[in-house]
């Protein structure tokens, strides 16, 4: 399995399930495929379609694994995650193409995501040396009080495929070196990626049993985790729909679960922004990826004083966009990741103009003929968007851009908080005390003054408000509070 992965330039591959440290076949024997959404019917690779019986051997392996594993020192766990680091650091340019291959992302993004999985990892096997609780003054003058950290078991991770390797090393790095084991079900249309990241732990001599993947259809595998009474925990990033579903399952058993979702993310622009640095924000924030980030710009908020201006500057800079298959290097946007994703964005952007948004630009298919096989849209700006629109409510996770007119920067912060999310907004101004109150005002849980909305730094917690999120954090020191339970500790000599 690890050498045939080597090579997945252009051939088709076949990916098993990693369980109790070996690779298996799927126990049903079916596979699906993962098909490249640029070239339609080009299969990177057949990957597992599992059944509950793959779910319960994997869970068993982890419950097996988990006692050896928290026993041992977090400098000795930390050194494996230094040496899947490492793996993963080599590999990126085969991980990367694999990735560009399964949803499309261009090449330089896709290497850097795997580069960024390499650094996560490495922050946090550094984890395993930091300090984890606090001595506390008992009012027992002989007693001595301190609260320390313990594992919480088996977490099951369940991912997307929009950041196939950021997302799964964000979750399983920080529940591995707190001491728990792994099940993780990645998302079937990235499923070759998830192969290859599984191979690097298996390389770095993780002991048997401590992570485990499990691919397989969503209803089934990752609705499986959510149920599964050896399953301790559940993390979770993906939609709104079913993250809520898993949540809901976690609780009703009693399992401690996060949800990480969707966003409407929103930029602003006050009269006094730099507008030349605001439209490459908005562009490189809403644009990127095909749009398809969690934190991707999606409302353009614009002050009426430089709304004209800016939307010109904006369509200017949208048509030099170059759309195309993310293996060519002069492609800055390549296809929606699947029909599926083509079809919700499409759907969304006849929506916008059936309720009344003039199209400004894009939307459409490229002219190159060459991409006539693939499920590429050219990137679109509406103009004359409300805030009762569709395309201003719903989480199109695609390269549409709406523009809506503010008054002024109250108002503007009031659209901005008009939405059931609250992952990421932006703000473009000159003046401090703007800064200042879009960041006391605005209900995300990622505000940026003059950054694009899309901006994540793996040292610094990340996680949404409202409907985004179930209000815990990730990434950085925060995942402490997921992925371990506190212990209150008193002694009494
Ligand atoms: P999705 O919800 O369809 O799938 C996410 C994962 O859940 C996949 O592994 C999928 O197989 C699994 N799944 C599907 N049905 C399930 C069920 N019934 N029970 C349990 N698991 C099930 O989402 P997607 O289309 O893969 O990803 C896009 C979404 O993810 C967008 O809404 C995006 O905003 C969100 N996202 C959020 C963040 C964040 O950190 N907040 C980051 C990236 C993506």
């Amino acid at each position: 399995m690890t050498e045939n992965l080597a090579k997945t330039e252009t051939e088709t591959v076949t990916v098993d399930n990693y369980i109790g440290g070996s690779w298996r076949a799927p126990a049903s024997g079916r596979r699906i495929p993962s098909l490249n959404p640029a070239r339609k019917g080009e299969v990177v690779g057949w990957v597992p379609d599992s059944e509950p019986a793959d779910l319960n051997e994997a869970v068993a392996a982890a419950d097996a694994a988990r006692h050896a594993w928290r026993k041992l020192s977090g400098a000795g766990r930390g050194a494996l995650l230094y040496k899947a680091a490492d793996l993963l650091e080599n590999r990126a340019e085969e991980i990367g193409r694999a990735m560009t291959r399964e949803m499309g992302k261009t090449l330089g993004e896709a290497k850097g995501e795997t580069i960024r999985g390499a650094a996560i990892l490495r922050y946090y096997a550094g984890e395993g040396m930091r300090p984890v609780g606090d001595v506390i003054p008992s009012t027992d003058a002989d007693a001595l009080m301190f609260t320390t950290r313990t594992p919480l078991g088996v977490v099951g991770v369940i991912s997307p495929w929009n950041f196939p390797v950021a997302i799964p090393i964000w979750k399983m790095a920080p529940a591995l070196i707190y001491g728990n084991a792994v099940v993780w079900k990645p998302a079937a249309e990235t499923a070759v990626t998830a192969g290859l990241i599984m191979a690097c732990f298996h390389e770095a001599g993780f002991p048997a049993g401590v992570v485990n993947m499990v691919i397989g259809d969503g209803a089934v595998i990752g609705q499986g985790i959510a149920e599964h009474p050896g399953i301790h925990a559940v993390t979770f990033t993906g939609s709104n729909a079913v993250g809520k579903r898993v949540g809901q399952i976690a609780l009703a058993r009693g399992a401690k679960y996060q949800l990480e979702m969707g966003g409407k993310n929103p930029v602003i622009v006050a009269e006094d922004a730099d507008l030349d640095l605001a439209v490459e924000a908005t562009v490189s924030g809403g644009l990127r990826s095909t749009g398809q980030k969690c934190t991707a710009t999606s409302r353009v908020i614009v002050v009426q004083g430089v709304y004209e201006t800016f939307k010109e500057k904006l369509v200017a800079k949208v048509k030099e966009l170059r759309v195309g298959d993310g293996l060519d290097g002069e492609t800055w946007l390549g296809p929606c990741a699947s029909e599926k994703q083509y079809e919700t964005v499409t759907r969304y952007i006849r929506k916008g103009v059936e309720e009344g948004a003039e199209l400004l630009i894009g939307g459409g298919r490229p002219d190159d003929p060459a991409l006539a096989d693939g499920f590429f849209v050219t990137p679109a700006v509406f103009d004359r968007v409300t805030p009762e629109m569709t395309i201003a409510k719903e989480e199109i996770f695609g390269p549409v851009l709406a523009l809506i007119r503010a008054r002024d920067l109250e108002e503007a912060i009031a659209l901005a908080n008009d939405t059931e999310y609250g992952l990421s907004a932006s703000l473009y101004t000159r003046d401090i005390g703007n800064a200042l109150t879009f960041i006391r005002e605005t209900d995300a849980g990622l505000v940026r003054v003059n950054a694009e909305t899309a901006g994540v730094e793996l040292q610094a917690p990340f996680g949404g408000m409202k409907g985004s999120s179930s209000h815990s954090r990730e990434q950085g020191r925060a995942a402490i509070e997921f992925y371990t339970a506190v212990k209150t500790a008193f002694v009494k000599p």
